[in-house]
């Protein structure tokens, strides 16, 4: 999995850079084919130079307007990421093919003057492909077998004094040429694999800070952002939110009775049914151990309405975590006891807040647990220091 990914990164960063180098490459290319076609003009005859120019002249309006198509419509699923990469080696070997046609045919028909013009071209295209393809080898591969090759062939099949050794000196390039494409590509990937190491170790450190690592629910740091942010919204549009504390009754036995990893499987069942019973817009965050807070927010403005949306809440968290669990291979019943504050209208702290939740909380467990108490403000004088120190 880890590795098909990596082939889509690397594949994505080819195409990516493929597609931003082709219009000045095919630019380049058109030129370079004006000025030899002209230069030329008398030697190669024109039932064979003129179909050239238009071919290469529809291959690269054909490159160019396939290109703009897919940067202007961009894809990350892996399999249109390789099918364009097909696409765009097509269309450079079609380009390249045609260099190495016109190459012969100078070669061929033309006098050393424009032989030495030709294979000077070649060399320049071919210096610019290893430069603006390397990151995929096929890519600057395919150039230079398509477009070099033939033109070193032909200074050999000519066999002039000056011809042979141009040949050999081409090929001594084409290696040098060889090497560099693969050095530079290999260090292409490598920085592109660095990069990617480094966004996704930002990425982890970012989840291990704000996430439980059990449940994967927000910890009790982004929750304690969201319910200041939430703060601030409410004041501002008068829309009342609420706060449920929830606490899981005798959790301890059953970590001391079936162990530690039936405590984390209930745990983690837990953290699934709540987040079934919020919308997606609120909160579910695992405070610790076996205490979750979920914070509601865009509740009505009216006080009344708003308690009755929370009482519906709380009565459907109640019965989904009073619903049998699959722990393991044996059935587990387990309850918890909600305490809830309401916020909106007097202003409170997002602390002050949080200790209002617990403390309706621990009066919910006081009074037999299973159980949601709503907070009030006489309910503070009833509590231990213990739980008031959060
Ligand atoms: P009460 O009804 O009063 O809530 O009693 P309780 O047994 O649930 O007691 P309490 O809520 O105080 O205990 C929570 C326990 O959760 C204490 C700790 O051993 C355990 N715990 C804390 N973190 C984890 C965890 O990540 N996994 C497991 N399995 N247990 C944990
Ligand atoms: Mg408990």
């Amino acid at each position: 999995m880890l590795q098909t990914n990596q082939k889509t990164t690397i594949e994505f960063a080819q195409l990516k850079h493929l597609l931003s180098v082709n219009a000045r490459t095919v630019l380049a290319s058109a030129i370079l084919a004006i000025m030899l076609a002209w230069i030329v003009i008398h030697e190669v005859p024109n039932e064979i130079l003129f179909p050239w120019l238009s071919v290469m002249m529809l291959i690269n309006v054909v490159r160019v307007g396939v290109c703009n198509y897919q940067i202007k419509h961009p894809t990350y699923h892996p399999q249109p990421i390789n099918q364009r990469l097909v696409v765009f080696r097509l269309g450079l070997m079609l380009s390249s093919i045609g260099w190495g046609v016109i190459s012969l045919m100078v070669i061929h028909y033309g006098h050393l003057d424009q032989q030495l013009f030709v294979s000077y071209m070649i060399a320049g295209l071919s210096a610019g492909a290893v430069v603006s393809y390397s990151i995929d080898r096929i890519s600057a591969m395919t150039y230079l077998i398509f477009a070099v090759l033939p033109t070193l062939c032909g200074f050999i099949w000519v066999g002039h004094a000056i011809s042979i050794p141009m040949a050999l000196a081409g090929l001594v390039y084409m290696a040098f040429s060889i090497y560099s494409i693969y050095s530079y590509h290999r260090s292409l990937v490598e920085s592109l694999l660095l990069r990617r190491q480094a966004v996704e170790r930002e990425e982890e450190i970012k989840r291990l800070a704000f996430y439980d690592v059990l449940t994967n629910l927000p910890n009790r740091r982004l929750l304690m952002d969201r319910l200041r942010h939430a703060l601030v919204v409410s004041n501002r549009s008068g829309k009342r939110g609420a706060l449920l504390f929830i606490d899981l009754d005798h959790f301890k036995l059953l970590n001391d009775t079936f162990g530690h990893s039936m405590g984390d499987l209930l745990i983690m069942q837990v953290a699934e049914r709540l987040k079934q019973c919020v919308r997606e817009t609120d909160t579910v965050a695992r405070f610790g151990g076996d205490e979750f807070v979920v914070m509601l927010e865009e509740l009505s403005e009216d006080s009344a309405i708003a308690t009755q949306e929370v009482e519906r809440i709380t009565s459907q968290i109640l019965k989904q975590l009073n619903a049998p669990y699959q722990l393991s291979d044996s059935e587990y019943v387990s309850t918890p006891s909600i305490g809830v504050a309401m916020f909106g209208e007097h202003g409170m702290s997002h602390d002050e807040l949080l200790k209002h939740a617990d403390i309706a909380m621990y009066q919910a467990k006081k009074s037999g647990r299973n159980i949601v108490r709503m907070f009030d403000f006489d309910m503070r004088s009833d509590v231990p220091i213990k739980r008031s120190a959060h």
